[in-house]
């Protein structure tokens, strides 16, 4: 039945994202956890966070850690702090590791890459960095280092409400992140992307695009999340304008799910994660649920407690008070509750014949 939702078009996925009644999406969420099953398998891979820096030079509209934000206080780690998570992550068990911050220019190029090469040496695990957008330069050198993926989400394909909530940095252009995207895959790195769901501004015409750019780019990896609103941003204390009646997607739970879902049927062989944000909204369930319609990735959580409430990119995230060690316990036993697998080795996108 499922063959039958492959190759959706840009109408066809609108009609999902609008459709309201549970029954048919029945059909959906089956068909997407037969395509995730098909390609991926059962094996949820495992990628241990790291939220290596809270500092920021961007003015991004929907986060809590853009520059205007001075009500935070602004952390650091040190490289010797982040091997030491990077080892408990290799500890756990988990193929990766994530290492995510603000868009920070106190990480210079070479700081980093003497960072990627510790971890590599240390712990062979595979390493995702999530930096935001740096130069070509920092790119190459720190896949040269051995880093191996990159995260980097283009939060949405509508040119204006990205303009609008994604203010170029300073000197600079409006970035194009698809473009960043296309030029971390030819520096070698498996590229990862995503949007936000919920964003105000955003209509089911431009989510529909979101997923169809989401399979030209050929992305390895697709987070998406619920927009969550942060009041000490423009997005969050309700400055900027909603789409029109009737044309605005909601950022709830239910939209996320079909976001996953439609995501896996357009994207069958990517990795995608049932992510924090969602978790957020549905701290019960909302993993598995992520995990049940279409996802096959979690991301555990490693900072160290006393950072973890500093990185509020929006308030109340889900699991700001637990040790890395309450994640792992915690994660490995809502997989098991699913009858699916911690991923074993690094994960990896898999390529069909
Ligand atoms: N600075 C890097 C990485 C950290 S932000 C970057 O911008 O890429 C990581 C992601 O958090 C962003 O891509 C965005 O999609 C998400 N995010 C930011 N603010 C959010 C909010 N208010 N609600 C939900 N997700 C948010
Ligand atoms: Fe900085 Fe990333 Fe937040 Fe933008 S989304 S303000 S770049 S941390």
């Amino acid at each position: 039945m499922h063959t039958m939702l492959n190759n959706l078009s840009l109408a066809e996925t609108e009609r999902w994202l609008r459709e309201p009644d549970e029954k048919p999406l029945e059909e959906l969420w089956a068909a997407a956890d037969a395509a995730r099953r098909d390609t991926v398998g059962d094996a949820v891979h495992l990628r241990g966070l790291i939220e290596i820096s809270n500092c920021c030079t961007r003015n991004c509209a929907y986060c809590g850690l853009r520059v205007e934000n001075k009500t935070l206080k602004r952390y650091r780690m040190e490289k010797d702090e982040i091997v030491a998570c990077a080892h408990q992550a290799k500890q756990f068990g988990y193929g990766t590791t994530v290492l995510q911050a603000g868009e920070d220019v106190g990480i210079s190029r070479e700081w980093m890459a003497d960072l990627i090469r510790a971890i590599k040496s240390e712990t062979g695990l595979a390493v995702t960095l999530s930096l935001g957008e740096r130069d070509e330069a920092d790119l190459a050198a720190w896949r040269e280092a051995g880093a191996d993926r990159y995260l980097l989400r283009f939060e949405t394909s509508d040119p204006e409400l990205y303009a609008r909530i994604h203010p170029p940095a300073q000197g600079k252009t409006v970035s194009d992140r698809p473009a960043i995207l296309r030029q971390l895959k030819a520096l070698g790195y498996e590229a990862g992307s995503g949007v936000m769901i919920g964003i105000p501004g955003q209509t089911y015409a431009s989510l529909a695009r979101d997923i169809a750019l989401f399979r030209e780019l050929d992305l390895d990896m697709i987070g998406v999340g619920p927009f969550i609103a942060h009041p000490g941003t423009p997005l969050g204390s309700q400055s900027l304008p909603s789409a029109p009646e009737g044309e605005q997607v909601p950022n709830t739970e239910l939209m996320t799910y079909k976001v996953v879902a439609l995501t896996r049927l357009a994207c069958p062989e990517a990795n995608i994660p049932s992510t924090t944000a969602l978790a957020t909204l549905n701290l019960a369930n909302g993993r598995e649920l992520g995990l049940l319609r279409g996802a096959n990735i979690l991301m555990p959580n490693l900072t160290p407690v006393d950072y973890r409430a500093l990185y509020e990119i929006y308030p109340a995230k889900a699991c700001i008070q637990e040790t890395a060690r309450d994640c792992n316990t915690c994660i490995t036993a809502r997989i098991r509750s699913i009858n699916r697998t911690p991923g074993v080795g690094h994960g990896g996108r898999k390529r069909s014949a």
